[in-house]
């Protein structure tokens, strides 16, 4: 029997990147997984458009991911988005923004869940935070403080939702290797030395794979984790656990 066999997940953000590899690897495992998100591939089944910086939005689309999988037992949320610079190099209208998307959209699309997670017998959320939470990153201000506070945000549901059944995890990616990475790097004047400077930056010397951030999502994700909650799982190579750098 499959790992995930008989689970229904939603993963926002699964159009592309981390979310693509999340959603190949839940599926892989035997889980029926919907894809929540702005580009959604309306041709192909289980594929929902959803903004999740809009409370309507994610309603409904997480009523019709419900509708189409029987139930959801499984939400990652891992739709997000990037900022870069330092408190001056953001307005009041970005912070905003990327506080919309990255930390409540947690809360909305979980929100709308929350009466099919609590019928669930095998109830998991996981929510994408980053290396950005804890590592001090130069010129991420903003991004770095949203990504603090999934991880605060974590913490607080899953103490909430724990006699609910409801775990609540986050991974904490380092630098990983998806189109976002790839849009930074060729947006940027010398975009090999800027990939080396990025791969050089982490302690394993590349940059993370999405599959591996994918791994770690399906095992908190599992019915084999059923005694962990409110922890961030880092996969950055030793970035923040062990306070490295490569020289
Ligand atoms: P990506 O840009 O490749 O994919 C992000 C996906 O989110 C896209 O499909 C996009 O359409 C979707 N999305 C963006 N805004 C949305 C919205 N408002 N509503 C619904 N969907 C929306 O990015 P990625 O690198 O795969 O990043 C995924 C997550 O991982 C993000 O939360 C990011 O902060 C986090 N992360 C990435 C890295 C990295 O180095 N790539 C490192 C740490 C954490």
């Amino acid at each position: 029997m499959s790992e995930f066999a008989g689970l229904k997940a939603i993963v926002t953000g699964g159009a592309s990147g981390i979310g693509a590899a999340i959603v190949a690897e839940l599926e892989r495992q035997g889980a029926a997984v919907a894809v929540l998100d702005l580009n959604a591939d309306q041709a192909k089944p289980l594929q929902f458009t959803c903004d999740v910086a809009d409370t309507g939005s994610v309603n409904a689309a997480v009523a019709a991911a419900a509708d189409a999988l029987g139930g959801i037992d499984i939400v990652v949320n891992n739709a997000g988005i990037g900022a870069a610079g330092d408190i001056a190099g953001n307005d009041d209208a970005e912070w905003a923004r990327v506080f919309s998307i990255n930390v409540t959209g947690i809360s909305r699309v979980t929100r709308a869940a929350l009466p099919l997670l609590r019928a669930s017998d095998h109830a998991a959320v996981v929510n994408t935070s980053s290396i950005g939470a804890t590592a001090g990153l130069p010129q991420r201000a903003l991004y770095s403080a949203s990504k603090g506070a999934v991880l605060s945000l974590t913490r607080a549901m899953a103490a909430d939702h724990l006699r609910e059944g409801i775990r609540v995890n986050a991974v904490s990616p380092g630098t990983a290797d998806t189109p976002w990475v790839g849009r930074l790097l060729s947006a940027a004047e010398d975009p090999a030395y800027e990939r080396a400077q990025l791969e050089a930056r982490q302690p394993h010397g590349r940059l993370v794979s999405a599959d591996e951030v994918a791994h770690a999502v399906a095992y908190l994700a599992s019915p084999r984790a059923t005694s962990t909650t409110g922890v961030s799982l880092a996969v950055d190579g030793g970035m923040q656990e062990l306070r490295l750098r490569k020289e």
